[in-house]
């Protein structure tokens, strides 16, 4: 079928009011987990075929994080369809006022290939929680994860209401030519501009999440053990492929020192002598990946690490000093297993250096001292935070996730999910009383000052 095909199928669905009963959204969340429980060693395998994620990844950031979320939807989703009933202006007292909760219609849902099931089937979920009728783009770029989404996706769920459309970029610019009702994005920021455009021509509204360079600022007063660790996993989990791994870090030449020293001990406990034997440790997505991200290494000087292995697009857990704030690493998001440090003396420089960049999708702070760690959240604009931590943030659902600038537009997770792909339809509901209507007399001409000031 070709998108005009796909879209007036769905189109049909949703008029006919189909997705609208809450048992039926509730039918397919739970056909959505049946899905991804009977085939979790397929899901395992296609994420080791495409990325030689570990089994403990997949299962804690793919699967049971998926899973997580399709269980707290159905927890929930009988309350969030409810409609709101707002406070009510002492005006309205004899009024009574909703907002309903509307799907969009037809919404489009495009994934990223770093983490190929959890970018895509959260949006999907949610969408499907909301009442819309879903086109899935899964990324081509993970080939083994889009295979596998394809054949199931139609095995599982109501195939007149949720479609995958696979492809490439020529398939994604013919679909992104058609009017959506909403547009669910995930990618790199200069994709995200064309997303952009595209919905405009329609006026279709959009979330982005985009990626950008995530900034750690690490000060003395850091558990510095602990710091070194949860900076390390952040950015070496997935092979630093993760949108808010970070990128890099800023800290004294003191602190620096220690980070590195460290660094060398917990890398050899957890990947051994040669990461590249380790089943924990990814390889990089595809060539040009590979290519772009090896390029990296020649900036500044490698402190740990460093080694690479183009037949299996492998890149070693790296760690650079010596660098310079216009150094090409420093120039793009580096999306791999690369971690330049930056000396600066003070947090104000910290402030100053994350200033003068593009907002990052998310910032984290070591630190014990906590008026320090108030100055950089409040001076500072990003996505996310974790303080004294890394990439947990994300994993709150009560807390809603997105970038800024940049980084993304909107936001999602537990219930942000549900809310990004809902319509607050605002209602009024006011009587034929006729008290209501001799109070609102004064509105009708012929107009009087006093009727004017009353
Ligand atoms: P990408 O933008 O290359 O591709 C993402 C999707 O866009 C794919 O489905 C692809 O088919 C489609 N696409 C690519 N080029 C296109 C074009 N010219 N026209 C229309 N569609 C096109 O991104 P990626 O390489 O898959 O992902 C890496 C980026 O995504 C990084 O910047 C990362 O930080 C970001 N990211 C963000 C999040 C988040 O939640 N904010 C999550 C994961 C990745």
């Amino acid at each position: 079928m070709n998108p005009k095909e796909i879209i007036a199928l769905l189109r049909n669905s949703f008029e006919s009011g189909k997705t609208r009963p809450v048992e039926y959204r509730i039918q397919q969340i739970k056909n959505l987990k049946k899905m991804i429980v009977e085939n979790e060693e397929k899901f395992l395998q296609a994420l080791k075929t495409d990325l030689h994620k570990s089994r403990h990844e997949s299962i804690v950031m793919e699967i049971q994080f998926l899973i997580n979320d399709l269980e707290n939807i159905l927890a929930e989703i009988r309350d969030w369809v409810k409609p709101e009933k707002p406070k009510k202006p002492l005006v309205n007292i004899l009024d009574n006022l909703y907002i309903f909760n509307d799907p969009y219609g037809v919404v489009l849902v495009i994934g990223a290939w770093n983490y190929p099931f959890q970018l895509l089937l959260m949006p999907f979920a949610g969408a499907i929680a909301a009442g819309n009728c879903v086109i899935l783009k899964p990324s081509e770029v993970a080939t083994a994860c889009c295979n596998l989404v394809s054949t199931l996706v139609p095995k599982y769920l109501d195939p007149d209401s949720y479609k995958v459309y696979a492809g490439g970029i020529p398939e994604t610019t013919l679909l992104l030519k058609e009017k959506f009702d909403y547009i669910f994005y995930t990618g790199s920021s200069n994709v995200g501009k064309i997303i952009s455009e595209a919905a405009s021509k329609h006026l279709t509204p959009v979330t982005l999440e985009l990626g950008g360079k995530s900034p750690v600022y690490i000060d003395k007063t850091a558990d510095i053990n602990m710091a070194v660790k949860r900076i390390l996993w952040g950015k070496f989990a997935n092979a630093g492929q993760t949108c808010v791994a970070p990128d890099y870090l800023l800290c004294s030449k003191d602190v620096e020192q220690k980070f590195v020293e460290i660094s060398k001990v917990i890398l050899k406990k957890w990947y051994g002598n040669d990461p590249k034997k380790s089943l924990d440790f990814g390889r990089i997505i595809n060539d040009n990946h590979f290519k772009r991200i090896e390029k990296l290494l020649n900036n500044g000087s490698v402190a740990v690490g460093g080694e690479t292995d183009a037949s299996e697009r492998y890149i070693a857990p790296t760690i650079l000093t010596n660098i310079s704030s216009n150094d090409p690493v420093m120039m793009e998001e580096i999306f791999g297993p690369i971690l330049p440090i930056i000396n600066i003396d003070n947090l104000y420089d910290a402030i100053s250096f994350i200033n003068k960049r593009e907002k990052p999708l998310a910032m984290y702070i070591f630190s014990k001292n906590k008026k320090d760690v108030d100055l950089l959240i409040q001076n500072t604009s990003c996505g996310g935070i974790t303080v004294n931590d890394t990439v947990m943030h994300l994993a709150v659902d009560t807390l809603p996730f997105g970038g800024i600038g940049n980084s993304g537009i909107g936001n999602y997770h537990g219930k942000y999910t549900f809310d990004t792909f809902t319509h607050k339809k605002s209602c009024l509901y006011k009587s034929f009383a006729l008290i209501g209507e001799k109070l609102g007399q004064a509105r009708y001409p012929p107009y009087s000052e006093r009727k004017t000031r009353l």
